[in-house]
């Protein structure tokens, strides 16, 4: 629920339309950065009554809010939100950024060679999986918690902060020890288990959206993540599930105007798992950069035909130093 105060309403009204909120057993607090003053109520588990807020002093309009989101959503917080990582800044009015890296972490030599060609080139931050959510239990599965050393490493080599996936509640713990932004995958956006753990925790989070979800669904997500007090979190488009099969899935760029719309929180697009396919990953990442994502991410290996996995939608080196000039050049365009 939002309530609307009128412009004459002083601090005393706010304070007491507060109360009676809180009369109620519901949570309520102003909303800075409204261009009226608002007040945004929250902890209503059905339709709420609110016949002794509406009359009182002060108030000129009580909106229901029926969304699955409220948090997430402008309404409820009209200001952008910005989210950093080490000392790279990610959110509205800054630089678009980069994450580039392997699929997966196979081992020292990889990802400290690859750390040092992405920062080479120009990238923000380092990606790498050290637990994979495969398909089959016969693919590699990741080097876990290895993996996650080998991910520092390649941090105190390089100065990248790092990017990796967490598959489960019990390892948030322990990638968050390791981790500069915790990424939640496309096959674990619902569950909401690892969600309310990552909303507990004081780190950011990428969570990407679900091959089969709506966009209603995928902001019902993240707000699980801040319902637990946890505000950084990066919206991350990585392609659906739709009858085309010549991409791995389809791209809905779309949704980056629209996540900028309806929400404060910084968009993301990944296109290697969008397309699949390694010659489409320039064409998308420079139109999602143009859609007004706040940033790429993307997967490069030294050698991708010899990739653990995702080799055919990985850039080489040289694929990753090209587009890197591109967005180079579309970002003065853009006015970065
Ligand atoms: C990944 O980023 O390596 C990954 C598995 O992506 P997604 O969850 O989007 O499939
Ligand atoms: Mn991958």
């Amino acid at each position: 629920m939002l309530i609307v105060m009128n412009h004459k309403a002083g601090p005393k009204q706010i304070e007491a339309v507060v109360k009676a909120v809180e009369q109620m057993g519901l949570t309520a607090a102003p909303i800075p950065g409204s261009e009226r003053t608002a007040i945004g109520v929250l902890g209503n588990r059905g339709y709420v009554d609110d016949t002794t807020i509406r009359d009182l002093p002060g108030v000129q309009e009580v909106i229901h809010v029926s969304k699955p989101y409220k948090l997430v959503s402008r309404d409820f917080h009209p200001r952008h939100t910005v989210v950093r990582v080490g000392d790279v800044v990610i959110g509205e009015g800054k630089r678009p950024v980069v994450v580039a890296g392997p699929c997966a972490v196979e081992g020292e030599e990889q990802i400290v060679r690859t750390a040092r060609a992405v920062k080479k080139y120009g990238a923000d931050l380092l990606r790498g999986g050290a637990f994979k959510p495969r398909t089959g239990p016969h693919a590699f599965q990741g080097l876990r918690e290895e993996g996650l050393k080998l991910l520092a490493i390649a941090r105190r080599e390089t100065g990248l902060p790092i990017v990796t996936e967490v598959m489960s509640p019990d390892t948030v713990g322990l990638v968050a020890e390791y981790a500069d932004l915790l990424q939640v995958g496309a096959r674990n956006m619902q569950n909401f288990e690892l969600l309310k753990e990552l909303g507990r925790i004081r780190k950011p989070v990428l969570l990407k959206r679900g091959m089969s979800a709506t966009l209603e669904e995928f902001l019902a997500a993240a707000e699980y993540i801040l319902a637990e007090g946890n505000g950084q979190v990066i919206l991350c488009e990585r392609g659906i599930r739709t009858f085309e099969t010549a991409t791995r899935n389809t791209l809905d760029l779309a949704v980056v105007p629209l996540i900028r719309e309806m929400t404060h929180l910084p968009v993301m697009v990944d296109p290697s798992h969008a397309t699949g396919k390694r010659s489409l990953v320039a064409p998308m990442a420079k139109a999602a950069l143009v859609a007004g994502a706040h940033g790429v991410l993307v997967e490069v290996h030294p050698e991708p035909d010899k990739a653990l996995s995702d080799g055919p939608q990985s850039l080489t080196f040289h694929g990753f130093e090209t587009l890197m000039g591109e967005i180079r050049r579309l970002n003065e365009f853009l006015g970065f």
